[in-house]
């Protein structure tokens, strides 16, 4: 469990914490953001003002044209969709590393999801949901990354998957500044059970490219093996996953702690499964018993302690009081 941990590469749409470059000269409030500005690096930008069109400005919608999407402002009929597009993609094809994505959600220019397409500029129908423009050409560029907007961060369990995304691609990227074999054998052995609670078939694929049983150059190895790290992390891990690989911590210490002490572990786990208390408190749990009973292999897994605690969510009180009188029997459904 390190006490060191790189430091997160993250794009950020501007007008989330950054600037007063909103339609209406307004900026989007975001404890996360905050939070997360604290340990990572901040890439920002703000295509709409990129592209000339000034703070305060007149907004813009997304109208579809002919089966065509458009980028479209409803005040001056002007129609910005040809701007965004080369703007986006100059942008993009010079854009550093980053491990991962912050956008605003619902912005025509932003959105990468749900965003309104409208049937026409004044007072038309809602016709479809598409992504924006440029959040569209960021997806299609960097799909395989983590992707979220400031509505998604909000729920707990994308908050979670996405910190543990970011950090285990960063600690990636990290590695790929000096390309040994050892680096990535080392990689692999620390994050096992992180990735274990991600695909155990993916982890155990990537197992053997570490292993280079097909005598690949390791420039190679390293370019298939984050081909497979992406994926592995691309779908939040069931909970049944995370709860086989607490059973599994379980083991190392079976012998070592009392039946009390692991009946209120097993209790924690079943208070997990039903949503009352976040993986991390299990993962105190057994964060305690690795330094009490001075457990080297689980000491370095990234698993028990995967970002800094400062990140650490903690649902509103009074939703674990409900799921907690829930799980007693307290509170009849
Ligand atoms: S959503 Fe994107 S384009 Fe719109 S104000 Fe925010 S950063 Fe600028």
């Amino acid at each position: 469990m390190s006490n060191s941990f790189p430091t997160p590469q993250l794009f950020c749409s501007r007008c989330i914490t950054f600037d007063y470059c909103r339609w209406n000269a307004g900026i989007i409030s975001s404890e996360k953001v905050d939070r997360l500005k604290s340990v990572c690096e901040f890439v920002t930008n703000c295509p709409e003002k990129e592209i000339g069109l000034g703070v305060p400005r007149d907004s813009l919608r997304l109208v579809e044209i002919d089966k065509t999407i458009r980028l479209v402002q409803p005040a001056t009929e002007n129609d910005y969709t040809e701007k965004m597009i080369e703007y986006s993609k100059n942008l993009l094809s010079e854009f550093p590393e980053i491990d991962g994505f912050i956008l605003k959600g619902k912005s025509p220019s932003c959105g990468y999801d749900g965003v309104k397409l409208y049937s026409g500029s004044h007072k038309a129908d809602v016709r479809d949901k598409s992504a924006g423009v440029f959040g569209g050409i960021l997806i299609d560029t960097f799909g395989e990354y983590p992707i979220v907007d400031e509505y998604r961060l909000e729920n707990p369990a994308i908050w979670e998957h996405f910190i543990t995304q970011i950090y285990t691609i960063a600690a990636f990227r990290e590695i790929k500044s000096d390309k040994t074999i050892q680096n990535l054998i080392d990689y692999h052995s620390r994050h096992k059970f992180q990735l274990m609670a991600y695909d155990q078939n993916l982890m155990r694929l990537m197992g053997r490219l570490v292993a280079n049983q097909d005598k690949q150059s390791i420039e190679e190895i390293y370019a298939d093996y984050e081909i497979l790290l992406l994926k592995t992390l691309s779908n939040m891990p069931r909970y049944t996953q995370n709860i086989n690989v607490l059973y599994h911590a379980l083991g190392y210490f079976k012998e070592k702690i009392g039946s009390e002490e692991k009946q209120f572990f097993i209790e924690e786990i079943e208070a997990f499964r039903h949503g009352v208390f976040p993986l991390s408190v299990c993962l105190h749990i057994i964060r305690n018993w690795i330094i009490r009973f001075e457990e080297e292999y689980l000491h370095s897994q990234t698993y028990f302690r995967p970002y800094p605690d400062i990140l650490v969510n903690l649902q509103p009180f009074s939703s674990r009081i409900e799921k907690l009188e829930r799980l007693q029997g307290i509170k009849k459904n």
